[in-house]
């Protein structure tokens, strides 16, 4: 079993950072880097103790896909895309400096980043951790009725939030944010 379910997950976090969704359709799935963990259980803790208002429903690491919170919950992943959509979210850094961190990791090397955002060269997503995330991913799709609509690019979308139907990730809502734009195409295929 490699989804964990909110009734089986020992990673529940607060409602803090979260508001009801209420009837608002999910329509899309903004997929994340969060650099500072390794895992789904280090990025609960950081979650869990944060004053920062920032929230995702789901974190992945090597071992599976841990629900932190419930789908009827808006979480703070991606500004005022947030309402539409479910944040899913790696939980391996991109930085060229953190591969001592995930050496006895299978599929993590350094690559080139040729999408034009963020550092130049930076490390791979690890093959377990990209394997349970298209297995969430297309629970989500299914269970949601979400399209498996995915950009062919990384560049930033021009179509507002609220239609925006599919699988997307942070870089494809602003110029801000690099995550996962290195790794698209990785997981676009392996979808
Ligand atoms: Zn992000």
């Amino acid at each position: 079993m490699t989804i964990i379910h909110l009734k089986d997950s020992p990673y529940k976090l607060p409602w803090t950072h979260t508001y009801s969704r209420g009837s608002t359709p999910i329509n899309f799935i903004v997929v994340h880097w969060a650099g500072s963990a390794s895992s789904a259980e280090q990025l609960y803790r950081y979650l869990q103790g944060t004053r920062v208002a920032v929230s995702t429903g789901w974190g992945v690491d090597p071992t599976g896909a841990y629900q932190y919170l419930p789908e009827t919950r808006v979480s703070y992943h991606a500004g005022k895309a947030n309402k539409w959509s479910v944040g899913v979210d790696f939980t391996q850094s991109p930085l060229l400096n953190d591969l001592w961190r995930y050496s006895s990791r299978a599929g993590v090397a350094v690559m080139d980043n040729t999408t034009g955002r963020g550092d130049k060269r930076c490390l791979s997503i690890g093959t377990e951790e990209l394997n349970h995330m298209c297995e969430l991913i297309h629970f989500l799709c299914d269970k949601y009725n979400i399209p498996m609509d995915l950009p062919t690019t990384t560049d930033v979308l021009s179509t507002p939030f609220e239609k925006i139907k599919g699988v997307v990730c942070h870089s494809h809502l602003t110029n801000q944010k690099w995550d996962i734009a290195p790794w698209w195409s990785t997981l676009r295929k392996a979808l």
